[in-house]
């Protein structure tokens, strides 16, 4: 759409990725649906997936995380389109014989989550926001300048390469882990490199994977098989995240197809046999990033904007789902009481409820990277003790297992 000089919105969301997207749904959906809404993003036309083809960026999405799309009314869509539920997990150590394994019925679930790719769940996501009567949806637009609250001036105006304005009482940055916004806003983040790239993409093996997620921790990184639903329901599709130190990861890249598979059917210790085909393969680096502040007054980051972390645990997406949860509901309540809500007090308040979780999840990534990147004999035999006690500790593991599903 052509915005005028003066429009005009309640809160201003940026970034229609997964965790904009569902941001934008909810502010709208929530209190009597009286905000309006402006969706900014750059990108053009938000594709609809392709099911011929998996696509090579999935995530897994927690149960809380599908609680909160079955209330937006978007989960139908998904599991209409292709959504792949997993029952069990496996994980375990290459260097010993140590393993833990989960499964949903320990804590009474159907299932311990689903696999969805990432266009899937935008689609069904944007399929609804588009017709949402409260949000205007600005595309292709790229934001360029911002101007927060000051002195002379209480709303925030956001500035499009196109030079058009837009105006709003609060911006929501989900422009993901560059955020231009959040530089913008000078607000700093701390951050380092892993060192590691994860290469994602498809594969196809030769015996089915039981709808089991498997993870098998290397000294060189983790490698995560994550079970996909074919047309035939064979369970022989997985969607693998292997991240590798670089040097490695590059080597990797390198191969053909068929040296591909076998170095991966033997990294994974041909636990579903013998690795058939391999899709096109992408590699991205990781780097773990954490703003210091969530908030300037007029404005908050959520999702990748805020924090990224390592694939490990799949839970990046799942954490700015519950940012997006958690500013959601301190704006409505705000607004009910009539206070306006890029005031300090709100944006605090969502700070403090989400940083504290935000962080312990990604130190605890950081403590099993380190924990499995160690050859050290002692720290070998340490945590392949602790693995094995950890699976006959019926209790312990239950509350590992509700918390990583967000129960
Ligand atoms: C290898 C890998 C595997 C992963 N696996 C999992 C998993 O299993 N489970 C999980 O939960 N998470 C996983 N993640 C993390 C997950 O993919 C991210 O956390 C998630 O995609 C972030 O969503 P977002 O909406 O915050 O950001 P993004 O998806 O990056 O969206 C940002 C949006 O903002 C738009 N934008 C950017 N700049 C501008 C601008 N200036 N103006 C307007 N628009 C702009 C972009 O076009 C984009 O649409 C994985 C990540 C990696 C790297």
């Amino acid at each position: 759409m052509t915005v005028g000089e003066e429009t005009n919105f309640d809160l201003i969301v940026v970034g229609a990725g997964l965790v904009g997207a569902t941001c934008a749904l909810s502010l709208a959906s929530g209190g009597n649906g009286e905000l309006n809404i402006a969706l900014i993003e750059a990108g053009p036309e938000t594709a609809q997936p392709n099911l011929a083809n998996f696509d090579p960026r999935v995530v897994a999405l927690t149960p809380h995380s599908q609680a909160l799309f079955q209330r937006l009314g978007v989960w139908q869509d998904m599991v209409s389109q292709r959504v792949s539920p997993y029952q069990d997990m496996f994980v375990w150590d290459a260097e010993g014989t140590g393993h833990i394994s989960f499964n949903a019925q320990q804590v009474q679930q159907a299932c311990l989550g689903h696999i969805v790719e990432n266009s899937v769940a935008l689609a069904a996501i944007m399929n609804t926001v588009e017709q949402h009567p409260a949000i205007t949806i600005i595309r292709p637009a790229r934001v360029k300048q911002l101007m927060l609250p000051s002195e002379t001036q209480t709303q925030v105006l956001v500035i499009l390469e196109s030079g058009e304005t837009v105006k709003g009482s609060l911006l929501v940055a989900a422009d993901g882990a560059n955020s231009k916004l959040r530089s913008l806003a000078n607000l700093p983040t701390r951050e380092w490199a892993y060192g590691q790239k994860a290469i994602v993409t498809s594969v196809q093996t030769t015996e089915s994977h039981q709808r089991t997620a498997y993870q098998r921790f290397l000294s060189s990184g983790p490698l995560a098989f994550l079970p996909l639903q074919d047309d035939r329901d064979q369970g022989t599709s997985s969607s693998i995240v292997w991240s590798a130190d670089e040097a490695l990861a590059d080597r990797m890249m390198a191969l053909s197809d068929e040296e591909f598979c076998e170095t991966l059917g033997e990294a994974f210790e041909h636990r579903l046999g013998e690795v058939t085909h391999v899709d096109k393969r992408f590699c991205i680096p990781l780097i773990q990033r954490h703003a210091i502040d969530y908030f300037t007054p007029g404005m908050a980051l959520v999702g990748d904007a805020a924090h990224t972390l390592h694939p490990l645990a799949g839970q990046g997406v799942n954490l700015g789902l519950l940012d997006s949860e958690v500013l959601t509901n301190e704006i409505l309540r705000a607004h009910q009481r009539s206070i306006p809500f890029g005031e300090t007090q709100i944006l605090r308040r969502y700070q403090r409820q989400r940083k504290a979780g935000n962080l312990g999840m990604m130190g605890m990534m950081e403590g099993f990277k380190r924990l499995f990147a160690s050859d050290e004999l002692g720290v070998r035999y340490l945590r392949n003790a602790g693995m094995k006690r950890l699976d006959h500790w019926p209790l312990l593991k239950n509350t590992i297992i509700r918390q990583a599903m967000g129960l």
